[in-house]
């Protein structure tokens, strides 16, 4: 299935797109995901938070965005569109996965309008390692 649609050029994006689409479509993703114990900042269970992202039937677009001077490397305000910060994909293809990840995690946290699962602000200071966004996106960079 098609987690992203990306009508962009950019093409290291559609490179990591790529990857990120494969670790979600594979099993061990999951796998990983529900032998965590547990994760900050919120009362949902590993199992349910992997369920939610394995069964996420909708195609999420991606767009880029420019800015140079933001500190954010993206940003995901619903369930049906990421945007990530062109300006700032001069990182690693792993940096960047973990990056388009976290936003999916996002996305589909979403889905009902509220989130259930999610870190306080915009910075991580080591302090939000183990929010399920952050967490999940490093255990995609991990299997890369
Ligand atoms: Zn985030």
């Amino acid at each position: 299935m098609n987690r992203f649609y990306y009508k962009g050029t950019n093409e290291k994006l559609i490179r990591c797109l790529a990857i990120a689409e494969r670790i979600l479509n594979g099993a061990l993703f999951y796998s990983k995901i529900e032998s965590v114990e547990s994760f900050s900042g919120t009362s949902v269970s590993s199992s349910k938070i992997a369920s939610d992202l394995k069964s996420f039937r909708e195609t999420v677009t991606v767009e880029g965005y420019w800015n140079i001077f933001g500190l954010a490397n993206a940003k995901t305000g619903s369930s049906e569109l990421i945007k990530i910060n062109t300006a700032k994909l001069r990182r690693s293809e792993g940096s960047i996965v973990n990056t388009i990840i976290h936003e999916y995690v996002h996305a589909v946290d979403y889905k009902d309008g509220i989130l259930d699962y999610t870190h306080s602000d915009n910075i991580n200071r080591g302090e939000e390692n183990k929010t399920a966004p952050w967490l999940i996106g490093k255990i995609a960079e991990d299997m890369m």
